[in-house]
């Protein structure tokens, strides 16, 4: 007799290969894509605030001097960028996360996230 091959509950050949073999069909991506988007210019470093199918939203801190008192402010920035579909299940809010400038995408976006530094759970 043949043995049965066990499989995790609800999944199929179909996701289990797409598990073993992580790629995306996105082509926003700048790993796999059609045309590989392109990363260049500044490289930001934030946490994640918001997260959106395809999209994050990241914010971080920086200093700006204050001429007039000559001390230093806080501001904060927040930007958006394109979450291609191979981190989507990786980057989670509250992590922190690099993200690397590249063309417009869209209105609001204008960059792509390249790696995850920091996941939430390991920040203590
Ligand atoms: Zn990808």
């Amino acid at each position: 007799m043949e043995e049965k091959k066990i499989t995790p509950k609800g999944m199929t050949l179909k996701s289990l290969k797409k598990k073993a073999v992580i790629s995306c069909a996105d082509k926003f991506c700048p790993i796999h894509g059609e045309k590989k988007l392109k990363v260049r210019g500044r490289v930001f470093e934030g946490e994640v605030i918001k997260k959106l199918h395809g999209r994050v939203t990241i914010q971080f801190e920086r200093m700006i001097k204050v001429r007039k008192y000559e001390r230093y402010e806080k501001r904060r920035t927040k930007i958006h960028a394109r979450l291609p579909e191979c981190m989507e299940n990786d980057v989670n809010v509250g992590d922190l996360i690099q993200i690397g400038e590249t063309r417009p995408i869209s209105k609001m976006i204008h960059c792509v996230v390249i790696k995850v530094i920091r996941k939430m759970e390991e920040k203590e």
